[in-house]
């Protein structure tokens, strides 16, 4: 009969279950969802009983631990992943690394790191195939104590996991405090509304993972589009139903040998003076400047050409993002807007960087592709420096500025004047231009030179009737040209005015340029000498 066992039974027959290996491991592969490729997986203890049948750790861990003799239990499946691990490299069969369990309770046992070691030397297993998974609750006996069972494990070689990251319990600051090496999040603890809050927690945990240089792995996903959703915020180390249930040695052994392996990636070494756990608390100081003082910032890796963004506040997104949502920034190369000469500025710019160790600095027009506005072109100037660098890897940190509208302008600026040269010097014609919300005038080369005219008027017209340019009694009438092109109460106007002391009979012409809305921009001018046939 298969039923759930009473605490009674199953502290009557534990003996006899680590004896005769009625308890027993089943493996789960942790995989690369971006290649594919198996990164390690972890043991997961079971426990069939000859009358009773299969028991689950939810009911019989509780029971174990409550009695002190989980201890026992995790060390037989300590022993048991050795035994297998033994078994591969006998026979030649390249292993992945296996992750055991550690409860919390025995991080009490003052000798449990020195009974996995006697039991590693025994099978005589490289430490490097071996990872010892603890979770945050552990924490709760003491940081003190915790902290240095982290130490003798690490002292020993093997590569720590924190397990159950995120079920809640003090999270982003426990992982400052210890000295993890790999995270593991739990989707169940935090699943329903990946668009949402859940969503929001899950993408600033790995980026604070990222910028700790910790790797993640996400466990419990059991769908593609969570594993895709994970990969496309930068986790790309899934273990969970999706690509396997839990399974018993012999087909692990054949999974093992059917996928390709592949290490976890390195952290990343910062060399900043930046304190880079305060930067990534929602409620530090650092996070508070970087969200608000710092202008538009951004934070990437580069290596080998290739650029991926890591973190932005939101004023980059305001700067930048032409309506682009963080998710679809974070997901964008930032090098692939750049076309090659801009590429080349920027990289060069970066290579700079990395070699003075301080701000430089660039300008850049990009592409920018958003889902909402489609494409447009944009200017940015940056400020680059580099803040954490690997051996081939480098993490930057660059302020930015959309300069679009100023280059735009300068660059009108500079067609208006060019065209109003060309047009004076082929035609025997005074050309001029006013901004009629700043009353500013820009007049061409010609009027510059023959009438001794500024580049630029304030307060048009009054300086031109003040210089007799437009003399006293045409003076009222200009003014009332002004104003009604102003108000945008005619398009074109257009008369004969003597001009200068001389009083040269000139013929003006205005018309009226307006925005989008109708509103009137600027006035293009010009006089022309009336000649007499
Ligand atoms: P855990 O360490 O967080 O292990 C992951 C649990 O999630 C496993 O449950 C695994 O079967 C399950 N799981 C994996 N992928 C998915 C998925 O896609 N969907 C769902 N719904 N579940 C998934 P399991 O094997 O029942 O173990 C439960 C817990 O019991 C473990 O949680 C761990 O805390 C404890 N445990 C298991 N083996 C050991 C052990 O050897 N020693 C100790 N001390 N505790 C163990
Ligand atoms: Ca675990
Ligand atoms: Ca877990």
């Amino acid at each position: 009969m298969t039923r759930r066992m009473t605490e009674q039974e199953l502290l009557a027959c534990f003996d006899e279950a680590v004896r005769d290996g009625h308890i027993f491991v089943t493996y789960q592969p942790k995989i690369n969802h971006a290649t594919g490729r198996m990164i390690g997986a972890e043991a997961l203890m079971r426990w069939t009983n000859p009358e009773f049948g299969m028991q689950y750790p939810s009911d019989f861990i509780p029971v174990l631990e409550k009695n002190d003799l989980i201890y026992r239990a995790d060390l037989a499946v300590f022993e048991s992943v050795c035994r297998f691990l033994r078994y591969c490299l006998d026979n030649h069969i390249d292993p992945v690394p296996i992750s055991v369990n550690m409860s919390r309770y025995d991080i009490y046992r003052k000798k449990y790191v020195e009974a996995i070691e006697e039991l590693r030397r025994k099978y005589d297993v490289p430490v490097k195939y071996l990872h010892i998974e603890v979770t945050e609750t552990s924490a709760i006996g003491g940081m003190e104590l915790m902290s240095s069972v982290l130490k003798q494990l690490h002292e020993n070689g093997y590569i720590v996991e924190m397990d159950d990251f995120g079920s809640g319990y003090s999270s982003l600051n426990v992982l400052k405090d210890l000295a993890v090496d790999v995270i593991k999040l739990d989707m169940r603890f935090l699943s329903g509304n990946i668009g949402g809050r859940g969503g929001t927690i899950i993408s600033a945990i790995v980026q604070m993972a990222k910028w700790l240089g910790t790797p993640i792995i996400a466990e419990g996903v059991e769908t593609m589009d969570q594993a895709d959703y994970m990969k496309s915020i930068g986790c790309k180390y899934i273990q969970g139903y999706l690509y396997s249930k839990p399974v018993v040695q012999d087909e692990f052994l054949k999974k093992m040998q059917k996928l390709e392996h592949e290490p976890m990636k390195p952290a990343m070494d910062l060399i900043t003076a930046m304190d880079a756990g305060k930067f990534w608390d929602p409620t530090s100081m650092e996070t508070l400047i970087f969200n608000h003082f710092v202008g538009g910032a951004v934070i990437f890796t580069y290596q080998n050409g290739k650029a991926e963004i890591l973190r932005v506040n939101k004023k980059y997104i305001r700067e930048i993002g032409m309506n682009m949502i963080e998710q679809e920034i974070l997901n964008t190369d930032p090098l692939l807007g750049l076309d090659e000469k801009n590429l080349k500025i920027y990289c060069d710019t970066l290579e700079r960087a990395i070699a003075s160790d301080d701000e430089e600095v660039c300008e850049t027009w990009r592409t920018i592709c958003s889902k909402i506005c489609g494409e447009d072109k944009i200017c940015v100037r940056s400020y680059i420096r580099l803040i954490g660098r690997t051996d081939n890897q480098y993490l930057f940190y660059a302020m930015v500025q959309n300069i679009t509208a100023e280059k735009n302008r300068f660059n009108q600026l500079y067609e208006s004047e060019r065209r109003f040269r060309f047009a004076s010097e082929q035609a025997n014609v005074y050309a001029w231009e006013v901004d009629l919300a700043t009353k500013r005038m820009r007049p061409c080369f010609r009027c510059m030179r023959d009438l001794n005219i500024p580049p630029v008027v304030e307060n048009y017209p009054e300086p031109v009737i003040e210089n007799g340019i437009f003399p006293p009694d045409y003076a009222d009438m200009y003014r009332e040209w002004i104003k009604k092109l102003e108000n945008g109460e005619v398009d074109h106007l257009e008369g004969v005015i003597p001009l200068t002391v001389g009083r040269v009979p000139f013929y003006v012409r205005y018309s009226l340029e307006r925005d989008e809305n109708g509103k009137p921009l600027k006035a293009y001018a010009s006089a022309t000498l009336v000649v007499d046939s």
